[in-house]
This record gives structure tokens, sequence and C-alpha cells, in this order.
């Protein structure tokens, strides 16, 4: 294929992913605003900052995710950080996109909870009213902060169940079992969330097939490692599980030693329902855009198994019927509209 001519094709097609952090989706010039608003010598302009993003280790990837996440300190912040967030997808041309937040994280900064859930809530919609793209919000309960008060996250959550489509579980995944999590995600369900959680990242198989059977998780955040069990394989591919894969993602924090050893092409050829996703565009250097290109040409993806992707994304979504029928519209509609009958 032409790649010159497929970056120009995947720039302008309508796009939909399941799997991005607003924690970790933020462009930089939202948060050199922050930095000059408040301060900071270390950093004066926007070369600087990509600069600071540039990772030697995971170690280091986590000491800037807590430093950026220092500059967060009032409402009007988190507001305009989660507006700039879902502006600069819509840039992407992204029509839908489910984002996971994870409010938790903000309160250690003494921000309440309601406050940051409510200034997410504000900054996304705000989007939402200016831009054409749909947001889905899940939230992320994350293992870290333990299965004892898990149950207390969701009360928390649940008054915004009107926005808040449905819960993840983000976090270390080997530290914290997903088994530990099966009451709260029961709850979660009885509540009316929709359910999904990341496995198979930095654990193996077993980790999804708990993800799967004790907390019932509609898709799989990742599960790449499922690799390791032609079983497991066997089973997503039986029933169709979605798995929201994000390849750049994977490279950087080394679950796989090259891209070469990425089964996203295995995936795909052998009939698992696999979507594409971001992961932490910001924080990994790669958006939607970005991996899809990355899929052309590494991955040697077609066009239509690109369309494909972009079908499952729909698809695996927690949209409503009605909404996966545009959004499914607007896909058919740019293909119709350059000529590539696919
Ligand atoms: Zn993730």
């Amino acid at each position: 294929m032409d790649i010159k001519n497929s970056v120009a094709i995947i720039k302008a097609m309508p796009k939909v992913e399941l799997h991005l952090h607003l924690e970790g989706a933020f462009p930089l010039e939202s948060l050199l605003r922050l930095i000059k608003k408040y301060g900071n010598t270390e950093v004066r302009n926007l070369e600087e900052l990509k600069r600071k993003f540039i990772f030697t280790d995971f170690g280091h990837f986590i000491d800037i995710w807590y430093w950026k996440s220092a500059f967060y300190r009032e409402p009007a912040d988190i507001e305009d950080m989660a507006y700039s967030t879902i502006v600069s997808l819509s840039e992407q041309n992204i029509i839908y996109a489910e984002v996971y937040f994870s409010p938790y994280d903000f309160v250690k900064s003494d921000m309440p909870f309601q406050t940051v859930t409510e200034a997410v809530i504000s900054g996304v919609r705000r989007a939402e009213s200016e831009y054409p793209i749909k947001i889905g919000l899940i939230v992320d309960i994350v293992r870290n902060h333990g299965p004892e008060t898990s149950i207390e996250r969701l009360d928390k959550i649940t008054p915004y169940k009107k926005d808040v489509i449905g819960i993840g579980l983000g976090g270390s995944e080997k530290e914290f079992p997903a088994k530990w999590f099966t009451a709260v995600y029961t709850e979660a369900q009885k509540r009316g969330f929709r359910l999904v959680a990341h496995a198979g990242e930095a654990d193996g198989p077993d980790s999804v097939w708990d993800a799967l059977q004790l907390l019932h998780a509609e898709r799989i955040g990742h599960g790449v490692r499922s690799i390791e069990d032609p079983a497991l394989i066997d089973h997503l591919k039986a029933w169709q599980i979605p798995l929201e894969v994000c390849v750049t993602s994977n490279l950087k924090t080394k679950i796989f030693p090259s891209g070469a050893k990425h089964p996203i092409r295995n995936f795909f050829d052998d009939g698992l329902f696999v979507t594409i996703n971001s992961d932490d565009p910001t924080m990994f250097g790669a958006n939607l855009t970005d991996e899809l290109n990355l899929l052309i040409s590494d991955y040697h993806f077609s066009l239509p198994e690109i369309k494909q992707l972009m079908q499952n994304a729909i698809q695996a979504s927690f949209a409503d019927e009605n909404l996966k029928q545009q959004l499914t519209a607007k896909q058919q509609a740019y293909w119709d509209s350059i000529n590539l009958s696919l």
C-alpha cells in the first residue's frame, strides 16, 4: 500500500477508541498553561516540556506522572484539562471515545471526589457541545487503592451514573489481583454499570480468566498476554470478547521485547475481537492516528482491515444502538466519499 496515501486517509477517517485515560491524554499545551499559572523554573516552554516527557524507564514514567498531577490544584484546572483533551481527540477526527478517569488520584491533592468528578464531567460535556464528538466516561476504581474501600468508591460514583457508564480496574495488576475486586464488580453490575477491567498486561492469562469469570468483565483492557494460554485464546475467540489492544503502550512498558513480538497481527488473523487504542497518548507519544499508522507500516494492516477495527470498536462500545448506527453510518459515508468501495 502507498503509505503516504494511507496516512492521509487515516488522518481524515472518523475514528472510535475505547481505551484512553484522561490523566494520560491531555495536550501538553494545557499542562504548560498550568505550569505557567503556578510557576515552575524547570519548564518554560513547550520544547522543554516535551523533553521532560522522554522517559528513561518505568520508574521515571511514574515520577513524571505524579509530577504533572501536582499542577491540577483547583476545579478549573481539571475542567480545562478534560475539555482540552476531548477537543484534541476531535481534532484527530475521533467521533466517539470511551475515556477512563480516576478521581481518587486527584483526591490525594485534597480536592473532594465530587469536585473532581463534576469538573471532569463539565469539561467533557462542554467539549461535546462544541465539537462533533461523543464521550462515554468510565471510572477507574484503581486496584492500588485496595479492595477494602472499593465499595465506598463505587458508592461515590453511583450518584453520577447518568454521566459515568461503566467502571474499570487499572493499576498494579499483579500486586492487587482481580479476584480481590469480585464484590465491587458484582455490586456495580447490580447498579447498572458496564464492566471492563485491565488484565493480561503486567500479569499473565490467569488474570484475564479472573477478570472474565469472577468480575464478569464485558471487555478486557489490553489482554495481550492471553497469547500465553491457547485455551484462553480459544475462549476469547469463541465468545468474541473484545480486547482493547494498545500496541505502543505495550512496547513502551516492555510487555513485549520488540514490535515483532507483539501479537496484534496474530490476534486479528486468528479471528479475535480486537480493537485498537492509545491508552496514554501524551505519556507514550502516540495517539490513535499514530497507532493506526503503525498497524499499516509495521503490521501490514490493509485499509479494509483498519475499517474492520473501527467497526469492532463501535460494536464493542457501550454506546446505545442508536448511536452505534450513527457512528457506523459516518464511517461508511467516509469510505464511500473517498471512493474506496470497502
Ligand atoms: Zn490503560
